[in-house]
């Protein structure tokens, strides 16, 4: 049970896959083959504590894995001090998904909060996500998303809009909030097609046009957490990442204002710091353990390997969302057999930083 009273935590969990095996009975060991293995996958969070008393706020980003302005705005606020208040950010809650940058790799997460099979891949990041809001209690929950489209010219588009359940639910004055958000952000956007309206879903009502939000994370906070929630949603096709980031930021610093929560740097510093980022390729690496030796391999390596190697991939060194990707095979999958040379992809959440080939000699 993770502990959130110290003033700073950062807990990395780890995965426990469900559907990890190809048999090994159904693999004869013949011939040419490698054996690989993979580290267990990250469930990245980390809870602070101001020394000055305020509020809590609970920001859980990524779980649609092609909305990086919200996994990468979650990430933002992973580096900050908080000053007053506690905050509690969970990036990248899909890692999953983020990597092969789909909504859902195995399915709509989002879809997953009102019941999910004992089967599902996503089983143990969204029973992580519930354990966390009922040990953090947080006064509000924001999940962080990028929509399509632009909900101000089309609302049946789900682009710059703060997302809410219903008008006002168990005394929470959810509409009062959002407008009191999308106010202020609105007068710091200059494009007015950008500008952000509130979106009502009407999740409660018997005929809402959204009955699948019933199974949505912030549905889930509200009726069986009594915890206020938002879905923040900019826009897919804002022109690029970094706006992407910024509107998410703007959004979040008015949040931050209402329950009361203080960080270091300011929303603003951040906002102005934000840079595309360039990776090198010699920052990512991966300790392995080739037939029991241990090795450090560069990304971008060529290895030569003997046939019937077993080859341990112990942990993946890079900035926070960096993973291995084996090509052609199940993203669920942490070991498995092949019969032919193999290639990994080093990426950081959506993006490739360089590749790692595997030849049989
Ligand atoms: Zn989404």
């Amino acid at each position: 049970m993770p502990d959130f009273s110290r003033r700073e935590l950062i807990k990395v969990l780890l995965h426990v896959p469900l559907l990890t095996f190809i048999p090994v009975s159904a693999f004869a060991r013949t011939g040419r083959y490698m054996h690989f293995y993979l580290p267990p996958k990250p469930f990245e969070l980390k809870a602070r504590h101001g020394a000055r008393p305020g509020g809590r706020i609970l920001v859980i980003g990524g779980i649609h894995g092609n909305e990086p302005g919200g996994y990468r705005a979650s990430d933002v606020l992973m580096d900050v001090d908080v000053t007053r208040g506690s905050l509690l950010v969970v990036p990248r809650s899909n890692f999953t998904s983020i990597l092969a940058f789909k909504r859902g790799y195995n399915g709509d997460m989002n879809r997953k909060f009102a019941g999910i099979a004992k089967d599902d891949p996503d089983l143990v990041s969204v029973e992580r996500i519930k354990q966390v809001i009922r040990d953090f209690r947080p006064d509000v929950l924001l999940s962080l998303h990028d929509g399509y489209g632009f909900n101000r010219i089309n609302s049946a588009c789900w682009g710059q809009s703060v997302v809410i359940d219903s008008e006002e639910y168990s005394g929470f004055k959810l509409g009062e909030v959002a407008r009191e958000v999308t106010a202020a952000v609105n007068r710091k956007i200059k494009v007015e097609k950008w500008h952000i309206p509130v979106h009502n879903t009407r999740t409660f009502d018997k005929n809402t046009h959204h009955p699948e939000q019933r199974k949505s994370l912030t549905y889930y906070s509200l009726t069986q957490c009594n915890t206020r929630a938002f879905c923040l949603e900019v826009s897919k096709q804002l022109p690029d990442l970094k706006t992407k980031v910024r509107h998410h930021l703007l959004m979040l610093e008015e949040f931050f204002k209402i329950y009361d929560v203080e960080i270091s740097p300011d929303f603003d510093t951040l906002i102005s710091g934000l840079r595309p980022r360039h990776y090198d390729k010699d920052e990512f690496s991966i300790d392995m353990l080739i037939n029991d030796k241990k090795v450090n391999v560069k990304a971008g390596s060529t290895l030569r390997v003997p046939s019937a190697s077993e080859i341990k991939m112990v942990s993946v060194n890079g900035p926070r969302g960096t993973y291995i990707v084996p090509v052609g095979v199940n993203l669920n999958w942490h070991r498995f057999f092949v019969r032919h040379d193999m290639s990994f992809l080093v990426k950081r959440d959506f993006e490739r930083v360089a590749s790692i080939r595997f030849v049989i000699v």
